[in-house]
C-alpha cells in the first residue's frame, strides 16, 4: 500500500502510517462503522470523481439510519475527498470514506463514543480479477441468505453488514468461484457480496428491487438510467433463482466491479458464455462517461481540480 500517500483524518491530512485507531475503538468490536466506496477516473480534463454527491449522500443516509451524528457536512466531505485526491495525485483512484464509533466505552450501545471520519484513497484495478470486465466471471448462488430487513438495515452501508458479505464471498472462493449471489430471506434473488445484479431475458432487463434486501447501488441507479437511454425497459420486481439459469445475459454493477458480465451461475452457462450485446453496450457507455470520452450528459462527474477559470472578456 502506498505509504507515501496521505489519509484524511477528522479534518487533517496525515501520513498513511499515522492514520491509526485505538484498540478500544467501538467499531473494531461491534462493526459500528459506515463507509462508502467511490471511484475517480482519469479523464481528458483531469481526474474526476464518479457519483461523488450520490455516494456522500448515501454516507449521510447510513449515518442517519445508524443514529450517528457526523461532525462534518456533506459539502465538507465532498471537498475533503477532492482535497485528499489532490494530495495523493493518483492517475485513477478508489476512495474509501469511513466513519467509526471510536475509542471509549465498550458497551454495545456506542452512541456516546466519539466519531472519527477518515478518507483513504488508493489505486485499484479490476475488483474481480484481471480481465473480469471483458471475459466475465463464474459465480454461484450462495448458501448464505442476504441480511433480512428486520435484522440489519440493508440500505445502510454499515461495516457490520459486511460480515454477511464476507461469508458469501468466502464460500464462493472456497468453491473456486469468483463471487456468490445471495437470495433474500424469502428465497428471491438479492445481490452479490458487494454488487447489484442485472438480468436480461428476451430483451427485458430485470434487477431485484430495494425490497429484496439490496444496497441501493449508485452504479445500479446510473446503469438503470443508461438502460433507459438505450431504449430498454428495466423491471424492478422480485424474481426467483431459476431465472438466473434462463437468462440471456447477466451482469454485476458496483463501484468496485463497475459493469462486470457473469458467464456462468452454478455451472449453467449464461448466453454464449461470454459478454452479451446489451451488457457490452451498457458497459461501453458507462466507461465512456466515467472516463470523460463522451459527454457527461447526466452530470455524474465532479472534477478533482478546480475547473479552469475562463477569463472574463
Ligand atoms: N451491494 C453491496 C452489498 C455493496 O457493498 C455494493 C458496493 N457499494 C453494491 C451493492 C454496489 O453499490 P455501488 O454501485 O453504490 O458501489
Amino acid at each position: 500500500m502506498g505509504s507515501e500517500h496521505k489519509i484524511w483524518v477528522d479534518g487533517q491530512l496525515v501520513a498513511w502510517d499515522d492514520a491509526t485507531v485505538h484498540v478500544s475503538a467501538h467499531a473494531l468490536h461491534y462493526g459500528s462503522s459506515i463507509f462508502e466506496g467511490i471511484r475517480a477516473y482519469g479523464t481528458p480534463r483531469g481526474l474526476a470523481v464518479l457519483g461523488l454527491k450520490e455516494h456522500t449522500r448515501r454516507l449521510f443516509q447510513s449515518a442517519r439510519i445508524f443514529r450517528m451524528e457526523l461532525p462534518f457536512s456533506e459539502d465538507e466531505v465532498n471537498n475533503a475527498i477532492r482535497e485528499t485526491l489532490r494530495a495523493n495525485n493518483h492517475p485513477s483512484a478508489y476512495i474509501r470514506p469511513l466513519a467509526i464509533r471510536g475509542a471509549g466505552p465498550l458497551g454495545v450501545d456506542g452512541r456516546n463514543n466519539p466519531i472519527n471520519v477518515f478518507i483513504l484513497t488508493m489505486e485499484w484495478g479490476d475488483y474481480l480479477g484481471a480481465g473480469a470486465v471483458t471475459q466475465g466471471v463464474d459465480v454461484m448462488v450462495s448458501s448464505w441468505r442476504r441480511i433480512a430487513p428486520d435484522t440489519h438495515p440493508g440500505l445502510a452501508k454499515i461495516g457490520g453488514n459486511y460480515v454477511n458479505s464476507q461469508f458469501i464471498v468466502m464460500e464462493a472462493r472456497e468453491h473456486g468461484l469468483v463471487e456468490g449471489i445471495a437470495l433474500d430471506i424469502n428465497g428471491m434473488v438479492s445481490e452479490g457480496s458487494g454488487e447489484n445484479l442485472f438480468l436480461v431475458l428476451d430483451g427485458v432487463i430485470h434487477t431485484p428491487p430495494i425490497a429484496s434486501s439490496i444496497l441501493s447501488g449508485v452504479t445500479r441507479r446510473f446503469v438503470m438510467q443508461l438502460i433507459k437511454d438505450h431504449g430498454y425497459e428495466v423491471k424492478q420486481e422480485t424474481f426467483p433463482r431459476e431465472m438466473l439459469y434462463l437468462a440471456d445475459e447477466l451482469f454485476f454493477t458496483g463501484t468496485a466491479v463497475e459493469v462486470t458480465p457473469i458467464r456462468s451461475v452454478d455451472g449453467y452457462t449464461i448466453g454464449k458464455g461470454a459478454r452479451g450485446p446489451i451488457t457490452e453496450a451498457i458497459q461501453q457507455d458507462f466507461f465512456a462517461i466515467a472516463r470523460g470520452e463522451t459527454e457527461d450528459r447526466h452530470g455524474w462527474l465532479t472534477p478533482v481540480h478546480a475547473p479552469e477559470q475562463t477569463p472574463a472578456d
